[in-house]
């Protein structure tokens, strides 16, 4: 299937909409005759969508909005109506593509919608599905508290580890093997830990407020308990961690995570662990390339609680290849068996670099939007809450990513990176430092390099760029700190 969007709208909503039902859709730039394809066209007096499936053809068209109104909501409204009649399909979200729905509402009620507008808007004008709508207002309302306490020069801290033991087939990050690229490790960790110091005097020196402290990948447990005594030593010498509202190392997979490892998470401080088992089927996990059992994931989690961690997410997802909506049910059931402060619940994305997408595997995907029903239905039963939400592109039936916690485990790092509530410094390779205007809407963005080689032959111009962070809140802090 081919998309071809032509006349005097931007392309990347309507594409977006025809990505929706047709995800493996390329782009085109010229009309193709006789190829199934999918077009949208803003002229001067008309709009027009259409789809061409199998020799047949089904085209509407739509006179240009009145003034004022979009013109590219409309194309995108006329072609979203046009390809749920050819398809059949309706899409849980309706035409809403963005990442972050609940950020929307917060964004309406600041702005003094009433709550009626505010439904009005995803019903009626996205036709969101009421059930996607009151999960999203459910999240927005748990939220609203937190969001609250948010203060102009509060922020939190990233720390990327972008080694892995091996790949996921769904997996789309820079992460390196770590068996291959052993002897960039310990290199890559003295950077980093030199780069975790600069964070620090940039923060200092615009007076910031650190709130939450996230290590993340990759799998930072690839590394060895010694390599993790350094970083997080690092960490606790730089920051004062008794003020801080939470502190996150993601234990992501049991084959690289030990007793000693876990204890040593434990002792230099973090108050939250991620053990993500994706599946407990032995099956699913050997389809998604992870070289562990349940049973490892079952004797990590032991050990983690033995250890003394009483806050632990673990992540599954829907739709993995070769997965049944029993199985996923039995997966989930074993994780609410464990009683973890958190299970998140993603649904599968098929990216681009992945290698599920890359090998163009045939993969028959099960019923996912099923199992992200029952996970919902289960999830609320068994005393968890949904606490934040994301979207991703490409993702099965176009189904969600959703956090669920016990009451007052909320992770508050994943809402204020996902609401965009305040700065996030990122250190380490792939890093990607957000910085929020105190008090305003502006963001702008530094990059570290992708790749850890980069990272550690660059790491001169990784420091310099991070005079931005002064730099950024040297332009706004006046305004924002006299009123
Ligand atoms: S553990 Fe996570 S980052 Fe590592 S390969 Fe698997 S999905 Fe990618």
């Amino acid at each position: 299937m081919l998309i071809h969007i032509k006349g005097g709208v931007s392309g990347y909503e309507p594409e977006n909409i025809a990505r929706m039902f047709f995800p493996g859709a390329s782009l085109t730039a010229k009309y193709v005759r006789g190829e199934d394809l999918v077009f949208a066209a803003a002229g001067r007096c008309r709009l027009a969508a259409g789809v061409r499936r199998g020799g047949k053809c089904l085209v509407r068209t739509a006179p240009l909005p009145q003034e004022g109104e979009s013109v590219e909501f409309a194309l995108c409204s006329l072609l979203y109506e046009l390809l749920g009649q050819a398809t059949g399909l309706r899409m849980p979200w309706g035409k809403l593509t963005g990442v972050r729905p609940v950020r929307i509402i917060h964004d309406k009620r600041a702005a003094g919608w009433s709550e009626e507008a505010i439904r009005d808007l995803f019903v009626d004008r996205y036709d969101c599905t009421p059930e996607r709508f009151s999960l999203a207002l459910q999240i927005a309302d748990l939220q609203k508290p937190i969001i609250a306490g948010r203060q102009p020069l509060d922020y939190s801290l990233y720390i990327g580890i972008p080694f892995c033991p091996s790949r996921c087939s769904y997996c789309s990050f820079v992460s390196r093997t770590i068996g291959r690229d052993q002897k960039l490790v310990q290199p890559y960790v003295d950077k980093l830990c030199e780069e975790v110091r600069e964070m620090k005097r940039q923060a200092e020196h615009c007076g910031l407020n650190l709130k939450t402290i996230y290590i993340g990948g990759g799998t930072p447990t690839s590394l060895s308990a010694d390599q993790l005594r350094q970083l997080m030593g690092t960490v606790r010498e730089c920051f004062d961690l008794s003020r801080l509202e939470e502190y996150t190392v993601e234990a992501g997979r049991p084959d690289c995570t030990d007793a000693e490892k876990l204890a040593v998470i434990k002792e230099y401080g973090a108050s939250r662990i991620s053990i993500n088992p994706q599946t407990f089927n032995d099956q699913v996990l050997a389809n998604i390339g992870r070289k562990h059992s349940a049973a490892d994931i079952l004797r990590c989690f032991d050990e983690a609680r033995q250890v003394g961690h009483g806050n632990i997410n673990m992540d599954l997802i829907a739709g993995l290849p070769g997965d049944t909506v029993e199985s996923f049910a039995a997966s989930l059931d074993q994780a609410i068996a464990l009683d973890p402060e958190n299970i998140t619940v993603h649904t599968l994305t098929l990216k681009r670099a992945s290698n599920l997408v890359i090998e163009n595997r045939d993969e028959a995907y099960a019923d996912v939007a099923a199992m992200v029903e029952l996970a919902n239905q289960r999830l609320a039963d068994a005393g968890y809450r949904p606490y934040y939400l994301y979207r991703q592109k490409n993702t099965l039936k176009n189904l969600e990513n959703t956090g669920w916690c016990k009451p007052g485990y909320e992770g508050y790092y994943n809402i204020y990176i996902m609401e965009e509530i305040h700065s996030i410094l990122s250190a380490g390779a792939g890093g990607s430092t957000k910085l929020c205007q105190p008090g305003g809407s502006r963001i702008e963005r530094i990059f570290n390099y992708k790749y850890p080689a980069e990272y550690i032959e660059g790491f001169d111009e990784i420091l310099r760029r991070k005079e931005g962070v002064s730099a950024f809140y040297a332009r706004y802090l006046d305004s924002e700190t006299t009123g």
